[in-house]
């Protein structure tokens, strides 16, 4: 009996050890989501570094920009997409009555269509990143088309604004662990987000993305919302007045 029991016990031991382990591993990769990779960051070993970390870099630009400290309560607001016609001049009227500044990721081809748009977001202050030249799935790609799509949208952004952007968000945000470090090696820093509301899904319950915004918000957090869509707009001013009471500053120059 014994010769049975030692062993069933110390297999249970060793099992939940190993369940231990991997819940361990689970727990650090969903509770520490990538936010940024910079061409500095150690890609290999991303699970081990705190998203506050990994922000840092990208904050640090923020903060010159706006003179504020890093322990201060800090988000961002970023939009994905366009530059639109219609939408993107609202969005742009919103933030300018809020002086709020963000971060757009315009897609290379938009601009080409619309460069007075792109023109009109970087000479407000806004900040520009990269996405795509035409909204590709990076992960599906190639090393020499991912190039591509990253270089052409980044010549015609330049062309456009004088300015290389050096920020990249990968569509759809689709990345894996090959994608980080192929973007990291052009030189370019990876902005993920924390706070997700997925405004691109059509509701009229408008309280929803504001509920889940606030249920997701952090010092140091990035909000994705998207530039194509009438109600992103509608909502996006309470949004920032409840940021602003809260004492958080998305990103204003005062
Ligand atoms: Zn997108």
């Amino acid at each position: 009996m014994k010769k049975i029991i030692v062993p069933a016990i110390f297999l249970f031991l060793i099992s939940g050890i190993i369940f231990g382990l991997y819940s361990l591993v689970n727990y650090y990769q969903k509770g520490n989501p990538i936010l940024i990779v910079t061409p500095e960051t150690d890609v290999n070993s991303l699970y081990a570094i705190t998203p506050k970390k990994l922000a840092k870099f990208f904050w640090k630009k923020i903060l010159e920009k706006t003179g504020k400290s890093e322990e201060e309560k800090v988000v961002a607001i970023t939009f994905d997409d366009g530059p639109y016609p219609l939408y993107t001049p609202l969005l742009l009227d919103t933030l300018s009555r809020y002086n709020v500044k963000a971060t757009f990721f315009v897609i290379g081809k938009d601009c080409e269509n619309y460069p007075e748009l792109l023109k009109r977001i970087s000479d407000a202050g806004h900040e520009i990143g990269n996405h795509s030249y035409s909204h590709a799935r990076l992960c599906t790609l190639g090393t020499s088309q991912i190039e591509e799509e990253l270089g052409k949208a980044n010549r015609i952004i330049a062309k456009i604004t004088g300015k290389y952007p050096f920020l990249v968000r990968p569509p759809g945000g689709q990345y894996d662990m090959a994608l980080l470090k192929l973007i990291q090696s052009f030189g370019y820093t990876t902005v993920l987000y924390s706070n997700n509301p997925g405004d691109w899904r059509k509701t009229d319950n408008l309280l929803y993305f504001y509920n889940w915004i606030f249920s997701h918000n952090s010092r140091g957090g990035i909000i994705l919302l998207h530039g194509g869509q009438m109600q992103t707009i509608r909502f996006l001013p309470s949004v920032i007045k409840e940021l602003k009471r809260k004492g958080y500053f998305p990103f204003d120059n005062n």
